[in-house]
C-alpha cells in the first residue's frame, strides 16, 4: 500500500519496502527521469501477499455498501481531477493528451461500475428435488494476483483490481516496470484517499521474475494477467500446474472488414483511429485491413493522408496526438516488421521512418496474407491492407489468424453484418465501428490465442474474481437408512 504522498515530480519508496532498492522512472519521449520507484523482490510479495490474506476477511466481512462507498469516492476524486492519472500517463507511458483523458474517464467508469458490481446479486436460488433452500452463491477467492502490461496502464490494472475488490477480495498487483506510477502507484494512492483499509491493494513495482513468483505463490489462489500470448500461455501452465483459477487477456491481430456497400471516407477514417490511436500499442490495434479489391486504391489513398497527417511528437506537447514508442527494443521489432513485410512484396503508402523512438504512421499495401505485418501483432503504428474478391473469402481470412479478440465489419447494412459476425471468431466484433473498444460494463475478453479463463464486465466479474459455492439448509436433519 502506498503510504507516502508525492510532489508531482518525485516519489521515492512507493511501495512498502522497496527489497530491490530504487529505480528511475523514465519518460520515454525524452528520456528524462520523472520520478523514482522502489522496487520490490520476493521477500516484499511475501509480506504483501501475508498482509493481504489477513486484511482479506473483515473487508469481505463490510456491508457492501461500505466497499462501493470507497469505489464511489475514489471515482468521484478522479472525474473531479482526472489529472491525478494523466500527469503520470503522458510522460511514463507516452501517451497522447486525447488517449490519456479518455483512460482516466474510463477507469472513472470503472470505479462506478465497481460500486454497482458491490450491491448486485451474488448468486442464484435453485430449485431442488428436495424440501429445502438450495443457493448457488459467489464468495471471494481471497487473495487475487494482478499483472499488467504498459500500454493503457492505468485501466488495465484497474479492470482487475476494481472487480476484485468490490466483490470482497484483497489485490496484490504487479505493474510493467516501466509503467509503475501510471500502472500501480497513483492508482493504490487514489484508492488510499477513498478510503480503502490497510492492507488490501499492494503495489510492487517489479519485473517479470517478481510477476513469476506471485504467480507461483501458495497463498494466491487467483491471478489475472493481461499482457503478452508468450508470457501468457507461461504463466497458464505455471497456474495450471498449481490448479489455481486464471484469467488470460492476450494479444491480438485485429481485422476491420470494409464491406463493398461501405462509405470508403468513413471507413478510412475508422481504420485510421483503429491502427494509429496510442501508436498501435493496443492489444485491440486494427492490424489487418481487409478492403474489396475494386476500392482498395480510393480506401488506401484516404488512410495514407490521414497517416500523413498526423502530428508525432511529445505528448507533453497537446499538438501532438501520438508520442514515442514504449522503448528502443519494440522500436526496432515494429520497423523490422514493416521492412520484412515490404521484402515480401507489400508497397509503402504513408510512413515507415522514425525518429528516435518517434514511428511515422504507416500503411502498407497489398500485403501478402503470409508476411509477418499481416500475421503478428506489431503493436506498431502500422496498417496492413489488403484486398478480397468475395465476402466469404474475406471472412476465412478474418478467421485465420491465430488471435480472436475484436473484429470490425463496417457496411451500409448492419443487420447483414449480424449475420456474418454470427461466424466470426473472436470476441468481440463492433458494426460500423474500429476494433479499439471497452467499456466496464460490458463482457470483455479474447478468444483462441486472444485469451482464456474468464472475461472482465460486470456480473460477468463474479466468474472470474470469485469462487462458486453451492449451499443447501433444511429445517430438520435430514435421515437415511443407516
Ligand atoms: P508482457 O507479457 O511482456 O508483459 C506484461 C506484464 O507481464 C508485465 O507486467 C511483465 O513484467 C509481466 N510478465 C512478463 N512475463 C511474465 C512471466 N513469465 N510471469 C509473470 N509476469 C510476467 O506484455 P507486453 O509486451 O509488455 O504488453 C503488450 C502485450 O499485451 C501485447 O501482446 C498486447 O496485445 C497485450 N495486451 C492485451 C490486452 C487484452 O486485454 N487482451 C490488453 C493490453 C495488452
Amino acid at each position: 500500500m502506498v503510504t507516502e504522498a508525492w510532489d508531482g515530480k518525485i516519489f521515492s519508496g512507493g511501495f512498502v519496502a522497496g527489497g530491490a532498492g530504487t529505480s528511475p522512472v523514465l519518460a520515454p519521449a525524452t528520456g528524462e527521469t520523472i520520478a523514482s520507484v522502489g522496487q520490490a523482490d520476493t521477500a516484499d510479495l511475501d509480506r504483501a501477499v501475508r498482509a493481504a490474506a489477513a486484511a482479506q476477511p473483515a473487508w469481505a466481512a463490510l456491508p457492501y455498501t461500505e466497499r462501493a462507498a470507497v469505489m464511489t469516492r475514489a471515482a468521484a476524486l478522479l472525474g473531479d481531477e482526472p489529472e491525478r492519472l494523466t500527469r503520470w500517463l503522458v510522460p511514463e507511458s507516452g501517451s497522447g493528451q486525447g488517449k490519456a483523458g479518455f483512460e482516466a474517464m474510463l477507469v472513472t467508469s470503472e470505479l462506478q461500475a465497481g460500486a454497482a458490481l458491490a450491491a448486485q446479486p451474488y448468486g442464484q436460488l435453485l430449485r431442488s428435488m428436495k424440501p429445502r433452500m438450495s443457493i448457488g452463491r459467489y464468495a471471494p477467492v481471497g487473495v487475487v494476483g494482478v499483472i499488467s502490461p504498459f500500454n493503457f496502464p492505468a485501466i488495465l490494472s484497474m479492470r482487475s483490481v476494481v472487480p476484485a475488490l468490490a466483490l470482497g477480495n484483497a489485490v496484490v498487483l504487479k505493474p510493467d516496470p516501466r509503467t509503475s506510477v501510471s500502472g500501480g502507484l497513483a492508482l493504490a494512492a487514489l484508492l488510499a484517499e477513498a478510503g480503502l483499509p490497510e492492507g488490501l491493494l499492494h503495489v510492487l513495482p517489479a519485473g517479470a521474475d517478481v510477476g513469476a513468483a506471485l504467480v507461483a505463490h501458495p497463498d494466491v489462489p487467483c491471478i489475472s494477467f493481461t499482457g503478452s500470448t508468450a508470457a501468457g500461455r507461461r504463466i497458464g501452465e505455471t497456474a495450471g500446474g498449481l490448479l489455481k483459477k486464471v484469467h488470460l487477456e492476450l494479444g491480438g491481430n485485429n481485422a476491420l472488414l470494409v464491406l463493398p456497400d461501405a462509405d470508403i471516407d468513413a471507413a478510412a477514417s475508422a481504420g485510421a483511429w483503429g491502427s494509429f490511436l496510442h501508436q498501435g500499442q493496443i492489444c485491440m490495434t486494427t492490424g489487418r485491413h481487409l478492403v474489396p479489391r475494386d476500392r482498395l486504391e480510393e480506401y488506401a489513398a484516404k488512410l495514407a493522408q490521414a497517416a500523413d497527417r498526423i502530428s508525432v511528437g511529445d505528448p507533453t506537447d497537446p499538438a501532438n496526438a501520438l508520442g514515442p514508442i514504449v522503448d528502443q527494443g519494440q522500436l526496432e521489432k515494429v520497423h523490422a516488421l514493416v521492412g520484412s513485410t515490404v521484402e515480401a512484396g507489400a508497397r509503402l503508402r504513408a510512413g515507415g521512418t522514425h525518429e528516435g523512438l518517434f514511428y511515422r504512421p504507416t500503411v502498407l499495401t497489398d500485403v501478402p496474407l503470409d508476411s509477418p505485418a499481416w500475421r503478428e501483432e506489431i503493436f506498431g503504428p502500422v496498417a496492413p491492407v489488403t484486398g478480397y474478391d468475395t465476402v466469404e473469402e474475406a471472412i476465412d481470412i478474418v478467421n485465420s489468424s491465430e488471435y480472436g479478440l475484436s473484429v470490425s465489419i463496417l457496411t451500409a447494412d448492419p443487420f447483414a453484418a449480424l449475420q456474418l459476425a454470427d461466424r466470426i471468431k473472436a470476441g468481440a466484433v463492433h458494426v460500423n465501428d474500429q476494433t479499439v473498444d471497452d467499456e466496464a460494463v460490458a463482457p470483455f475478453g479474447g478468444t483462441k490465442a486472444s485469451g482464456a479463463g474468464g472475461h472482465f464486465g460486470s456480473s460477468v466479474n463474479l466468474d472470474t474474481f470469485c469462487d462458486v459455492q453451492w449451499v443447501t439448509i433444511q429445517s430438520d436433519i435430514q435421515r437415511y437408512p443407516f
